[in-house]
């Protein structure tokens, strides 16, 4: 045991070698995706819960905050002042848990402060969502220095600087919804958490990458959630060229995802999710 500790350790280091090499994502101006989370809300010691960024030329999306983003930002050497936008999937802990840090971070005076504004898209009801916070928080998470903009977004495309946003709604939760990013021809659709959903099929029409929720394997159906079978289902019918499976429940880490998706006729590229990994679209 201790012996498999040691190798999981060595290879976590020169994972994190080859990130740090890799990951000045600032330079680079197309559209790239870096995992900050692949798992759940469940502890584990290699997936953080829900968490990517979206990098589009010098503009910074994150989608989604859950806990432990502030860590695997550090990681991904990506400073809370880059942060242009964040689009949130819901309001689940799995896919929040770390804005409250993220905002108080913001205010903290040991450290450059946070002058740029902040656009939040998100599902209809954030901004009660935020209000609720600040109520329990108080002043510790009401920005002084910069704006937080917050675009509550159903099923419409709205321009946003370098990039178009479409949402759609999901089938998770009753205000969860799901992003396509258009940004100089490429495309990237996430489906936060979803079951099965006719309506993200014409949201990922084509598109270059689709990351979407494959939380259990298909022998353990949950509802809110999709399997790889249906989740490759929805990836054939949308005609997308990648996709991503993630939102890894512990027993997903037996699953052959790559397999299940070849057996349900998706003749894409199927990419096993890992933190700090990074995509270009
Ligand atoms: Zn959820
Ligand atoms: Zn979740």
């Amino acid at each position: 045991m201790f012996y498999n500790i040691q190798i999981f350790s060595t290879f976590y280091k020169l994972f994190h070698f080859f990130i740090d090499l890799f990951s000045n994502l600032s330079k680079i101006d197309d559209m790239k995706l870096q995992i900050l989370g692949s798992g759940t809300i469940l502890p584990s010691a290699f997936r953080s819960a829900a968490a990517y960024v979206v990098m589009v030329e010098d503009k910074t999306l994150l989608l989604d905050m859950g806990p432990g983003l502030l860590r695997r930002m550090a990681e991904a050497k990506i400073e809370i002042w880059d942060v242009d936008f964040i689009f949130f999937s819901h309001f689940h802990p799995d896919h929040t848990g770390d804005f409250v840090p993220f905002i108080f971070a913001s205010k903290n005076p040991f450290g450059p402060v946070r002058e740029k504004d902040l656009t939040i898209i998100a599902p209809v009801g954030f901004g009660e969502f935020y209000n609720g916070l600040i109520e329990v928080y108080g002043k510790w998470i009401i920005p002084e220095r910069y704006e937080i903009h917050i675009e509550e977004m159903v099923e419409e495309r709205r321009n946003f600087d370098v990039f178009s946003i479409l949402t759609a709604r999901s089938n998770h939760s009753s205000e969860s919804i799901a992003v396509r990013i258009d940004a100089g021809g490429r495309s990237l659709v996430y489906t936060g958490d979803t079951d099965w959903s006719e309506g993200l099929i014409p949201l990922s029409e084509g598109a270059d990458l689709l990351i979407i929720d494959t939380a259990f394997p298909d022998d353990m159906k949950t509802p809110g959630h999709l399997t790889p079978t249906e989740a490759a289902e929805i990836a054939v019918k949308a005609g997308v060229k990648r996709v991503l499976p993630t939102h890894f429940y512990p027993p997903m880490e037996d699953v052959d995802v790559a397999a299940v998706f070849a057996a349900a006729s998706f003749m894409g590229e199927v990419i096993r999710p890992l933190d700090l990994m990074i995509i270009d679209i």
